[in-house]
């Protein structure tokens, strides 16, 4: 993006030209991936390219009050697909990907590369989809104690536990405040060994309930991010202005 100009090219400039059909003269909004949505008004359009001068740039206010991070153990099939997804919509900052003693998919050097890049494709739709103009990061896999390892950099490290009887999830973050850096642990489908529970709490994690019922992975992982975002979201945000498409 130069100076006050927008240059667009691959897909989103063949839907800019071809689905939407805009031409010279109409107004676009793009996000940025860092916080603003920039309006501009389109120069020259083709399937190939789209440029646009910028005529207005406004913060957009969608992001989440805290800043959370999933970790996601790698599980199988579609599920890490359908967390990225749904977690991205509902407002996460950032998501790693780890492998622990019970993670039954084991990554190798280029499937996980094309497994990221998928993902994190998947994430920038989402956050179009859901009106962010933040893209949550992507990363990893790591193993587990380099995750564990990354706690210290959390205001607050939850672990989600199967077998945890006395702390809710929703309790846990009950104090939480605006700009806390907030990360959550989401076991494989075979969950955590006991000794993974302990190093983790050891490490200073919280083991938390989402409930008396036992969660698919995935389930954990998006309805843990839905009860934090919501939990810590004070108030109503403001409704965004109407933008252009
Ligand atoms: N170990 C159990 C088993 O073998 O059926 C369940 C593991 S569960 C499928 C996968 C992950 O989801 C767990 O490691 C945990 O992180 C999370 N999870 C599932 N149900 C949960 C609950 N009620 N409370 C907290 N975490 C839960």
């Amino acid at each position: 993006m130069a100076q006050g100009q927008i240059t667009i090219r691959g897909p989103q400039a063949r839907q800019i030209c071809s689905v939407l059909r805009l031409q010279v003269g109409d107004t676009i909004a793009a996000l940025d991936g860092s916080g603003c949505c920039h309006i501009a008004r389109i120069g020259s359009v083709t399937k190939a390219e789209v440029i646009a001068e910028i005529t207005d740039t406004r913060p957009v206010e969608t992001e989440a009050a805290v800043k959370l991070t999933l970790a996601q153990a790698l599980a199988k099939g579609n599920k890490v697909e359908l967390v990225v997804q749904k977690a991205t919509e509902l407002g996460i900052s950032e998501m790693v990907m780890f492998t622990s003693e019970r993670t039954i998919v084991r990554p190798d050097g280029d499937r996980i590369e094309a497994r990221l890049a998928r993902w994190r494709s998947i994430a920038r739709e989402a956050a179009e989809q859901s009106g962010r103009a933040v893209i949550p990061q992507l990363g990893g896999p790591v193993g587990f104690t380099e995750l564990l390892a990354q706690i210290p950099g959390f205001d607050l490290a939850l672990l989600a536990f199967e077998n945890e009887n006395s702390l809710l999830l929703g309790e846990a973050v009950a104090n939480a405040k605006a700009g806390d850096r907030i990360l959550l642990i989401v076991g494989p489908e075979g969950g955590f060994s006991e000794k993974e529970v302990s190093e983790a709490v050891t490490a200073d994690a919280v083991s938390v309930s989402l409930g008396a019922r036992i969660l698919r992975t995935e389930t954990a992982a998006i309805a843990g991010c839905a009860i934090i975002l919501h939990e810590t979201e004070r108030e109503c945000p403001a409704k965004q202005q109407e933008l252009p498409p």
